[in-house]
């Protein structure tokens, strides 16, 4: 285990917001974790679990307690006959060279998300038309203690949102897949990895902010658009003329100017539309007025 306090979390986050936790933790083992959250819980400390970072701002005044992040046994990523098992911190990335590698057909959708598998699972990533969690078979994950696994027909995945309980700490997944052709596979990541590529915005950001309103029909993007706001910025955030559920960073953005322009937004989009966004981006730590 690694620990390191006062930590600077601006490299855990997609829009490099400088931000501290008192103290960050990598553990490399399920030993490892049990025994961070034992000591964090001896110390009377709150955990926050990271993935990434590419769906979270963490708080303009900071993390109180630990951050966790897992590293090692939970990066590894294996083929079995008909799926995929992958450690909780393993990169979507990593995951699909695997799969391209092996010619493990079934998850090219997900080419072009940054993020670490959990991170996917909570947040249930993926496309307007698939998520990942329509490809998970079974998930581990610490609950109060133990190690379970569980179908993911137990798990009440829908629009971008998962259903863990809360404090479950996801530690591996099992995804399903069909035997294909690597070249073909391979082709497939890379041509949607590039699509994905053109859409997106320069600059650090953290993809969508906002859900897509009515269970993903209406564009969030499309609102933001409407309601004048492309271009808008509060300090070095800024909507993204691009694509306007984008908020981007300049190097070194404070969180604080992120959370000012979401509010802006907010109050802007229900002033001129009457739809009140929701936030597809998660907050962790302080400071969140
Ligand atoms: C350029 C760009 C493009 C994007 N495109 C898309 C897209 O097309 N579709 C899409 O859905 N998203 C997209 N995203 C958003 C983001 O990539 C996804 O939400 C991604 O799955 C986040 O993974 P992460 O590991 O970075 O999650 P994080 O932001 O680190 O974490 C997300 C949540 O999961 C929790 N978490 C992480 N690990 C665990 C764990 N082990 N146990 C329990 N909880 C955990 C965190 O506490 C947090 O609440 C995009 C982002 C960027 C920057």
């Amino acid at each position: 285990m690694r620990v390191i306090p006062e930590a600077d979390l601006s490299r855990l986050s997609g829009y490099g917001c400088p931000s501290r936790a008192e103290t960050l933790a990598e553990v490399f083992s399920r030993d490892e974790l049990i025994e961070a959250l034992g000591r964090f819980s001896a110390q009377g400390s709150p955990v926050h679990i990271a993935g990434a970072g590419y769906n979270t701002l963490y708080g303009p005044s900071g993390v109180k307690g630990a951050v966790i992040t897992l590293r090692g046994e939970f990066e590894e990523v294996k083929t079995e006959p008909s799926s995929i098992r992958a450690g909780a911190g393993a990169s979507l990335g990593k995951i699909l060279r695997v799969s391209a590698r092996m010619g493990y057909s079934g998850l090219e959708f997900l080419a072009g998300i940054p993020g670490t598998a959990a991170g996917a699972l909570v947040c249930n990533s993926g496309t307007a038309e698939k998520w990942i969690g329509g490809v998970l078979r079974e998930a581990e994950v610490l609950r109060e203690g133990r190690f379970l696994r569980i179908a993911a027909g137990d798990i009440p995945f829908s629009y971008r949102s998962s259903g863990f309980y809360p404090g479950d700490i996801i530690t591996e997944a099992v995804f399903e897949t069909v035997s294909g052709d690597p070249e073909t596979v391979s082709r497939r990541i890379s041509r949607l990895a590039e699509e994905k590529r053109k859409k997106h915005p320069a600059g650090g950001n953290c993809g969508c902010v906002f859900r897509n309103p009515e269970n993903g029909k209406v564009s969030a993007g499309m609102l933001i658009r409407r309601s004048g706001l492309a271009g808008v910025s509060s300090g070095g955030a800024r909507v993204s003329e691009k694509h306007c559920n984008f908020i981007v960073c300049r190097p070194g953005t404070p969180a604080s100017d992120v959370w000012n322009l979401i509010k802006k937004i907010r109050v802007a989009v229900l002033e001129s539309t009457g739809v009140e966004l929701e936030l597809e981006l998660k907050l962790a730590g302080e400071g969140f007025d």
